[in-house]
């Protein structure tokens, strides 16, 4: 059935949109005037218990836009054990953290159990909440079916159906969980379905599962971003150059640099490279996958508030992360996906703050450089030269004596891991980190079982990779849609 547009109104007020007033009052209390565009789209929709289709992506305030009408729909009744209420899917444990957050603050004034299903975390203790009866169900697609497999949970008496992120989950291979979920869930439901991209596959998911639903569409925020400087750093191909390029740009940028998230295409990298800061005691922290989620989150959360500079990160361990105050981002690695390149560097210049973005190039990167030129629809700013001013020096096999490229008054120290004033507190608290880092990636080895949010399936192919340490993208493995010819 075709969707019914829907212009999103910015004029409103959040007292137009019919929340109640538990709601309004929460919402004045974190400091809201003004819905924005897909809050006021969706808000009285959701309201009104229709199907809405939102195109938006992290940023915009989607979060809100489904979860304050959800929080007013569920003033009335009562959850039963294990029979949740509400289902919310993300595709990250990072994500559903973040929605239960918003949950928790915009939910003050109500008395709800919330419950978060996600890897990483033991089945005992959400099967508790379970049984105690959840009016919000917020979870990964793998360990919820998890749970469903182990009789723990039953999905019929879920009124509202959140699927959030559904282009990410399609990249994750989670579409034929989402299915079987959607299956599992009275076809009597409401459902809020949010995606930044609408995909061929995505398009099929909505016209499968929602049933005449609003659309309400807000701009992208521009992959252009004015308020984003955007650089490419020409370097050496060798892991050690591009180490030693990274640490000179950190140094130049001296006090403008607030604090940093960095890309890596790889996991193993990112440790790698979280090490070498470390080592060279640089303040900087790591997001991976091979990371529990209580360390995962409390990384996360030194970094919101400023007790940690530089944030090494992967791609799907970072993504959509609401950090709204991120000076600067560094791709360590051209990503291979262009797309990935628009997420990344979007983690700054948000809500109209300036931010800066470098991207080290190496030879090998060219051909992913003219496709996020193509894609952001502009030439790459080159910092000091282009690929064809490398040096011979630049590509050297052997590392150059001296040149570790510090311009800042730390010490010298190699990535073989010479580590010199070993004293400080500071540096044994990050020496500690990195020994908790290897016997945790060393326990998780052992019991692979505690993974992730999902046990491994036929589908999970950009997972899979992630967890395999290989390049994150999508390799040999085009997904359908992209050989999907577009008309016009
Ligand atoms: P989201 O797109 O849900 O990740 O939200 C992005 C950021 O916008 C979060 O930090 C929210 O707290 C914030 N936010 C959500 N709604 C509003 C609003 N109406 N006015 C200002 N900020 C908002």
């Amino acid at each position: 059935m075709p969707a019914e547009q829907e212009t999103a109104q910015e004029a409103l007020t959040f007292s137009d949109l019919g929340l109640s007033a538990k709601v309004l009052s929460a919402v004045v209390d974190a400091g809201y005037t003004q819905p924005t565009p897909i809050q006021a789209g969706a808000i009285p929709h959701a309201i009104a218990g229709k199907d809405v289709l939102g195109i938006a992506q992290t940023g915009t305030g989607k979060t809100a836009s489904f979860v304050l009408p959800m929080l007013t729909r569920l003033e009335r009744g009562r959850a039963r054990a294990r029979m949740p209420r509400t289902l919310i899917l993300e595709p990250t444990r990072e994500l559903a953290a973040q929605v239960e957050e918003n949950f928790v603050k915009y939910g003050k004034n109500h008395r709800l159990n919330i419950a978060l299903l996600i890897g990483g975390v033991s089945f005992d203790e959400q099967e508790r909440k379970l049984e105690r009866g959840a009016d919000v169900l917020i979870a990964t697609p793998g360990r919820l079916l998890d749970h469903f497999e182990r009789g723990k949970l039953l999905l019929t008496g879920v009124d509202i159906f959140v699927i959030d992120e559904a282009d990410r989950m399609l990249d994750m291979g989670f579409i034929p969980d989402i299915e079987r979920i959607c299956k599992l869930i009275p076809f009597t439901r409401q459902t809020l379905f949010f995606s930044a991209t609408m995909p061929p596959e995505i398009t099929k998911l909505t016209e499968q599962f929602l049933q005449a639903p609003v659309r309400v569409e807000v701009a992208r925020p521009a992959t252009t971003n004015t308020s984003i400087t955007q650089r490419f750093v020409k370097c050496g191909s060798k892991p050690w150059a591009k180490r030693a390029r990274l640490r000179e740009l950190i140094d130049a940028e001296g006090d403008t640099l607030k604090n940093a998230i960095i890309f890596c295409n790889r996991k193993s990298e990112v440790a790698t490279l979280f090490r070498s800061l470390v080592r060279h005691e640089y303040d900087a922290g790591a997001l991976h996958g091979d990371m529990d989620q209580r360390a995962r989150m409390a990384m996360l959360e030194n970094f919101r508030k400023g007790k940690l500079k530089l944030l090494v990160a992967s791609d799907v361990a970072a993504r959509g992360l609401d950090i709204p105050d991120v000076s600067h981002v560094f791709n360590f690695d051209v990503p291979i996906h262009s797309e990935d390149y628009v997420h990344r560097i979007g983690r700054t210049g948000r809500a109209g703050r300036s931010g800066e973005a470098f991207t080290l190039v190496t030879k090998a990167d060219r051909k992913y450089v003219d496709a996020i030129g193509k894609l952001i629809g502009q030439e790459p700013e080159w910092l000091d030269g282009d690929l064809s001013t490398l040096t011979h020096e630049d590509d050297a096999e052997e590392k150059p004596r001296g040149r570790t490229g510090r311009r800042g008054p730390k010490k010298e120290a190699s990535d073989a891991g010479e580590d010199k004033g070993q004293g400080s507190d500071a540096r044994k608290g990050r020496k500690e980190a990195i020994k908790a880092e290897n016997t945790e990636r060393k326990a998780r080895h052992d019991d692979a079982s505690a993974q992730g949010e999902r046990r491994p399936r036929k589908q999970d192919h950009r997972r899979e990779r992630e967890e395999d340490n290989s390049i994150i993208g999508f390799g040999d493995d085009v997904p359908a849609f992209m050989k999907i010819g577009i008309k016009g």
